[in-house]
């Protein structure tokens, strides 16, 4: 998840600005290959704003892909381009039809992320999925929640399942996430980091300017973005899943009633 703040619509302005004032430069996204940026394109994500992260490439803001994903990740041509109805990869946590245990570690004792990695397990496991939460110690977690400092406009960025296994990491920036931030703030990112872990595109994917303010459309996908029946046509106002979010100490997004209909439909 990206945070959304006046600064970024600012410099976003200013980069659109010096882009168009020196057209004939060529401009590729942060070095990374023209090879990759077609791979990144082909798997149905945008490719603006792309950049290079530890062993494979961030993109839309928050959502990491390593090289096997960008090899690896399956076909699907079950598309429906569509407003802010929600979405799947083709990716899933396999459940082999019982109940899976999730289980998720935190690398700090920072208090207010211990707080919010129980309320966001407890939001999930409140609804009776097929999918079940639970916080361990120590670092071999399915999904492991570690910390980063970077002064960036990202808030937390993860990926999606491989093998029908959650994705493993969940980076959190501790630039935004200091002591004194809102739990419900805080639970609310790690939530959405652990919705793409499962396999939960952002709701807004086809425009992120529903809730980023800039942005528009993150790519036109010819796979891995599943419409879920039962989610609305229509704007899916306060998901969730939505592309970017604030650390103001009332932002808060438990989930909707279409987030809920998502969940169980999935899981
Ligand atoms: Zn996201």
């Amino acid at each position: 998840m990206r945070k959304l703040s006046l600064m970024a619509a600012v410099l976003i302005a200013a980069a659109t600005l010096f882009n168009s004032c020196k057209k004939s430069t060529k401009t590729d996204p942060a070095s990374v290959s023209q090879e990759i940026l077609s791979q990144i394109k082909a798997l149905g994500f945008s490719t603006n704003g792309a950049t290079p992260h530890e062993d494979g490439y961030l993109v839309e803001g928050d959502i990491f892909l390593s090289k096997e994903n960008l090899s690896g990740l399956e076909q699907s041509h079950n598309l429906i381009y569509a407003n802010e109805e929600h979405y799947r990869t083709t990716n899933l946590v396999s459940t082999s039809g019982g109940t899976r245990t999730i289980t998720v570690s935190l690398n700090t004792s920072q208090a207010n992320f211990i707080s919010a990695t129980d309320e966001a397990i407890r939001r999930y496991n409140a609804l009776n999925l097929t999918v079940r939460f639970q916080r361990v110690a120590g670092t071999s977690a399915n999904i492991n929640i570690v910390t980063f400092y970077q002064v960036s406009n990202t808030l937390g960025s993860a990926g999606f399942p491989t093998g029908g296994n959650p994705f493993n990491r969940i980076q959190m920036n501790t630039y935004w996430y200091t002591p004194s931030i809102a739990v419900n703030a805080l639970a609310t990112t790690i939530a959405h980091e652990m919705g793409h872990c499962i396999g939960f595109r952002h709701t807004d994917y086809m425009n992120r300017a529903y809730s980023c303010g800039t942005g528009g459309n993150e790519g036109a996908s010819t796979v891995g973005a599943v419409y879920i029946p039962g989610t609305p046509t229509g704007p899916s106002a306060g998901s969730w899943m939505l592309a970017c979010g604030s650390t103001a100490s009332n932002f808060n997004r438990p989930f909707t009633t279409a987030d809920q209909t998502a969940l169980n439909y999935v899981y």
